[in-house]
């Protein structure tokens, strides 16, 4: 190749990554220096100023506040659990009364701080007298759960109780017997166990609360 050539060659090449930096700028996403495209919109902020005022399901007309999430957006572990309770509808935060206090002390327990993890609910608003959500609720609400999912990109996801389980696993076995093992959401590992407010009705759920959290434990540490 002689000099002329090999300068129009290395012109075209120029020109064909300007052409490929406009498409990828184009469809809104930016490209970072390992050629890969991220999609510029989805941060968890985006994700919580769209869900302001939410009126998708109705959930939404008895709520106080719509509760999002709280905690490390860069977080190994996710714990999501079912819906808001009163407390929480208050607050807008989840996990902040009784069964919250016990998660936050499963954590410890554990060697983990509520600030290592993120911590949501598969329905963001507070279902009347705390009653289940119903599956069109459930439905309704779970793209905001997978948004949050696709950012904070979870290492292992903890589900807490029947629903949070059920949804991501796409089953209706029960937490009695999804208990005790791994599962994989896509490439995420999950751990189902039962709800603290659950351990807090009923303490013989104690020890199998605490053989899943050592389970926990062991495989966040080889992270
Ligand atoms: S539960 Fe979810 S879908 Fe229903 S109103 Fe609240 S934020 Fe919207």
């Amino acid at each position: 190749m002689n000099q002329n050539t090999s300068n129009d060659f290395l012109q075209v090449l120029g020109l064909f990554k300007e052409h490929i930096e406009d498409i990828l700028s184009q469809e809104g996403n930016i490209l970072v220096e390992e050629n890969v495209s991220i999609p510029i919109e989805e941060t968890l902020d985006k994700v919580k100023k769209e869900i302001n005022n939410c009126q998708k399901c109705k959930l939404s007309h008895n709520r106080t506040n719509i509760v999002f999430g709280v905690g490390n957006e860069k977080a190994k572990l996710l714990i999501i659990g079912e819906a808001p309770g009163y407390d929480e509808d208050i607050k807008g935060e989840p996990f902040v009364g009784k069964a919250g206090q016990l998660l936050t002390r499963m954590l410890i327990a554990i060697n983990m701080k509520r600030s290592d993890v993120y911590i949501t609910n598969v329905v963001k608003c507070r279902p009347p007298n705390n009653r289940n959500p119903l599956n069109e609720e459930i439905s309704t609400c779970e793209p905001y759960l997978l948004k949050q999912l696709n950012i904070i990109k979870p290492k292992i996801i903890l589900t807490l109780g029947n629903f949070a389980a059920q949804t991501l696993l796409h089953t209706s076995t029960g937490i009695t017997k999804l208990r005790g093992k791994f599962y994989f959401y896509h490439d995420i590992k999950l751990l189902p166990i039962f709800h603290p407010a659950a351990v807090l009705r009923n303490s013989n759920l104690r020890k199998p609360v605490w053989e899943d959290l050592q389970l926990l434990r062991d495989e966040y540490q080889k992270l």
